[in-house]
């Protein structure tokens, strides 16, 4: 049982899923690490039912505001079959990966799923995850009949809880290609040993919005992973699309997923192995010019705190690419971080068009896809978000 501390209650009023070790007065028995708590007020009201994470800053993290609700196999059976049946829509056969659970905003703390047609791969990065472990695989096959769960429990996170990081087949058997189709182009995942669970999902609309912009474009596309935004814009038209990533795993396999799309013409992909901060500065000095950018880049600022020396980050990529924009170009510029709100995006990507002396508009602006959306009682659920710029004629 966690007693907070007089008016500490607010936010969990509020359905804000996290108690920090700050709010809580006492901590009375509260077993081992991802034990089922009752968090009452001062005064000794219920007002949660929680995981205990006893390394972690974030002590606890909420399973029910429902003081009848148990947390036991039933309750993982119910709310993953809530987050899969809210995914329903976004499967089809032109679409065979989806993130089918995202933590805080489908009631699971801690807990991502992400479905590559029959493989799903789960990360666990929280206590009280890790404690309900085979409950959640168990519901998952129980939801959807997937041929394997394939576990991904690697996130630097887990650190933080006191985890250890665990990666292997927790049902069934894993496929020895993982592959999946979005928006009818074929994917292979590496979900063993590729970033994330293995593909960017969150970009899924992203990629669909440059592909509808790509036709008779040049295209930049910087931070390029596996190749999800060069397949999306040879896919819409573009006459030639540079691809700039530092991993050479990542670049091989984005090789690979080209080939797998006979029907995509190949000898417009070139892939280049480099930092993009010094690619880019190449291109400039070469004088090279493009009609569409993209830039996506790993996450610069995971917190706040970080968020100063990011926005530098940012500022430098954003210039250089309006800088190799054509008059009337085009820049899907895009931050993963949890540090940098929207706003903050376009007040870094207005002051490198102002020292680029570049005029510049906002004409759409970009988020995670529907697979994974924000509680609006959790806003720090909400990580991605992008600018698309278009330069002056
Ligand atoms: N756009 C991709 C996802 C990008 S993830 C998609 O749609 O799938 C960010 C990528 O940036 C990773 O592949 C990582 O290898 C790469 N990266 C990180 N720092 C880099 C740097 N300084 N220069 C080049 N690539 C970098």
């Amino acid at each position: 049982m966690l007693r907070l501390k007089p008016g500490r209650e607010k936010s969990l009023r509020h359905r804000h899923p996290w108690i920090f070790s700050g709010a809580i007065a006492t901590a009375d028995a509260p077993g081992e690490s991802g034990a089922t708590v009752d968090v009452l007020t001062a005064d000794g009201a219920f007002v949660a039912r929680a995981a205990y994470s006893p390394s972690s800053q974030i002590r606890a993290r909420v399973w029910t505001f429902d003081a009848r609700e148990s947390v036991d196999s039933g309750f993982f059976l119910r709310r993953v079959a809530l987050a899969v049946a809210a995914r329903a829509s976004m499967v089809d056969a032109q679409h065979t990966g989806c993130r089918l659970i995202h933590g805080e905003a489908d009631g699971l703390p801690g807990v991502v799923a992400d479905r590559y047609a029959d493989t799903i791969v789960l990360q666990l990065s929280s206590a009280g995850a890790e404690r309900w472990g085979d409950a959640i695989v168990a519901a998952l096959v129980e939801a959807t009949g997937t041929a394997c769960v394939f576990e991904r429990s690697d996130a630097e996170v887990r650190k933080l809880e006191g985890l250890p990081s665990r990666i292997g087949v927790r049902h069934g058997a894993l496929p020895e290609v993982v592959r999946f189709v979005e928006a009818g182009i074929a994917y292979r995942a590496d979900v063993v040993a590729g970033q994330k669970t293995g593909f960017y999902l969150d970009q899924r609309a992203n990629r669909d919005a440059v592909r509808a912009l790509a036709a008779g474009r040049e295209v930049l596309n910087a931070f390029c992973y596996t190749g999800g935004f060069a397949l999306a814009a040879l896919a819409g038209g573009a006459t030639r699309v540079v691809s700039i990533d530092s991993s050479g795993d990542a670049l091989a396999l984005a090789r690979e997923n080209l080939a797998l799309n006979p029907g995509l013409p190949a000898d417009r992909a070139t892939w280049c192995e480099a930092d993009v901060f010094a690619e880019l500065r190449k291109l400039r000095d070469r004088g090279a010019g493009f009609d569409l950018a993209v830039l996506d880049p790993p996450k610069f600022a995971p917190t706040a705190a970080h968020a100063e020396r990011a926005a530098r980050a940012y500022k430098d990529i954003n210039l250089l690419a309006l800088k190799l924009l054509r008059p009337g170009g085009l820049l899907a510029t895009f931050s993963c971080s949890g540090g940098i709100d929207a706003e903050l995006l376009r007040k870094i990507v207005a002051g490198a068009a102002l020292d680029a002396g570049i005029d510049a508009s906002v004409i759409g602006r970009y988020g995670a896809g529907a697979d994974h959306p924000v509680a609006l009682a959790f806003p720090e659920g909400e990580y991605l978000k992008g600018l698309l710029i278009r330069r002056a004629s």
